[in-house]
């Protein structure tokens, strides 16, 4: 286990123990020996990737919502491997629309039970491709206008309009079109989610992954400590004066107290509800796809690991429903909305970033970007070569 001990003076401090800083810790000390220590404002390690045991179920929980490991990245899959086996969960997601069940993303499965029809590919191409053109010659001017020129009216209203709008607590009509730039259609009844190399959830849980990989005495976690608290040792004034190395993995913009204004996102508010049956929904995501339910999608977490079904309760499940909504400061953010304006916001921020002497800014939060899992730990590879070691060497 990692040593809760604080280093006397740590050689790097980390600023969030999520993957991205998991990742670069990991790396200084195998790659230089130094001493890391990782701060984190949370009383978990694990950043958003984070999960725990539900006592009553047996489900493993992600607390910030479900979290599939997908990858084509040989690197990233190779050094995953290390710390980690993975299961061979499949990720298949089902939707929800009037009073009927269908498979996502839409495909030749969908589209013959919507239109109750017995289409074969061929067939269902040029239906799709006859129903996308009715805006042909004009250019989509919502995002209304462009699910309708990607996948034709029907089955955009049935699959997507309603979840976006849910997704955005805006009406499609009144959202742009580039937040939508593919509506992935399959011809076939191809109905696994991810198109990856390799999927699959960790064996014994995320967090047992994530603390395999700083399990190092050269390493230590100081939870519940926020780096802009002054009142804590390692506070980013502190730190800046003594000249100490940093990686910080959280908000671009509170780096800077937001003095060039606040960058947007999304967050997710999760409602628990708790089931006297086995299983409720028979599968570990279901969308909604209708604006009689208000939430977005509900997670069955149980459903994610069929692998340890002596280790559940037979007689009780979790589910999480999922309602998005820009978020507030003191909101999680979860996804950026990354509008124009929020893409030249973010481009003064990197400006300054690149500009702070001794910090790297990395991850989610630090760059202003969504990523998958596999992207930051790419990313963090990345940059510990290109970035941290050679300021580490200095
Ligand atoms: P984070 O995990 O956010 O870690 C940053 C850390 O910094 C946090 O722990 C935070 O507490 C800490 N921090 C921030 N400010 C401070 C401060 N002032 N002082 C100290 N600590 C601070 N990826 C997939 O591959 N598959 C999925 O299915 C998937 N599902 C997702 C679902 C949702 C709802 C979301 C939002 C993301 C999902 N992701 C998924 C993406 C995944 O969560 C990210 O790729 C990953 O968590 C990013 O790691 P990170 O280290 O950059 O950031």
């Amino acid at each position: 286990m990692t040593s809760n001990e604080q280093n006397a003076t740590p050689d790097l401090v980390i600023v969030g123990a999520g993957l991205f800083g998991l990742t670069i810790a990991q790396q200084a000390v195998e790659k230089l020996g130094v001493n890391v220590t990782i701060i984190d404002i949370r009383d978990h390690i694990g950043g958003n990737a984070y999960s725990y045991m539900d006592p009553e179920t047996g489900a493993e929980i992600h607390k910030y919502g479900a979290h599939l490991f997908h990858t084509s990245n040989q690197r990233v899959w190779d050094y995953v491997n290390r710390f980690t086996k993975f299961t061979n969960y499949v990720h298949r997601v089902y939707a929800t629309h009037n009073g009927e069940v269908f498979p996502l993303p839409i495909n030749l499965g969908t589209i013959n039970q919507f239109f109750r029809a017995n289409y074969t590919p061929a067939q269902a191409k040029a239906l799709i491709d006859e129903q996308a053109g009715e805006l042909a010659g004009t250019d989509p001017a919502s995002l209304n206008d462009q699910g309708i020129s990607l996948i034709g009216r029907p089955l955009y209203e049935a699959f997507i309009k309603n979840y976006t709008a849910k997704q955005w607590q805006t009406d499609p009509s009144e959202l742009p079109a580039s937040i939508i730039k593919r509506l992935p259609v399959r011809f076939n009844y191809n109905n696994r989610y991810f198109k990856d190399t390799w999927e699959g959830l960790p064996a014994d849980g995320y967090t047992a992954w994530l603390e395999r990989m700083i399990d190092d005495p050269r390493i230590t976690v100081q939870l519940e400590t926020d780096f802009f608290d002054e009142t804590q040792p390692l506070n980013k004034k502190a730190l800046m004066a003594a000249g100490v190395p940093i990686v910080y993995t959280g908000p671009v913009d509170r780096y800077f107290d937001y003095d060039l204004g606040e960058l947007k996102w999304r967050t997710v508010d999760f409602k628990e509800v708790r089931y006297d049956e086995g299983d409720h929904f028979g599968c570990a995501v279901m969308n909604f796809s209708d604006s009689d339910v208000p939430y977005t999608r509900a997670i069955e977490f149980k459903n994610f690991n069929p692998e340890r079904a002596d280790l559940q309760n037979p007689n009780k499940t979790v589910v999480w429903e999922e309602y998005s909504r820009f978020a507030d400061r003191d909101d999680e953010p979860y996804y950026p909305i990354n509008t124009e304006e929020d893409k030249a916001l973010y481009a003064q921020y990197k400006a300054k970033a690149e500009a702070e002497p001794n910090v790297v800014f990395g991850g989610r939060l630090g760059t202003y970007a969504y990523y998958d899992m596999d992207q930051v730990l790419n990313q963090a590879l990345v940059s510990y070569e290109k970035q941290v070691e050679p300021l580490l060497k200095k």
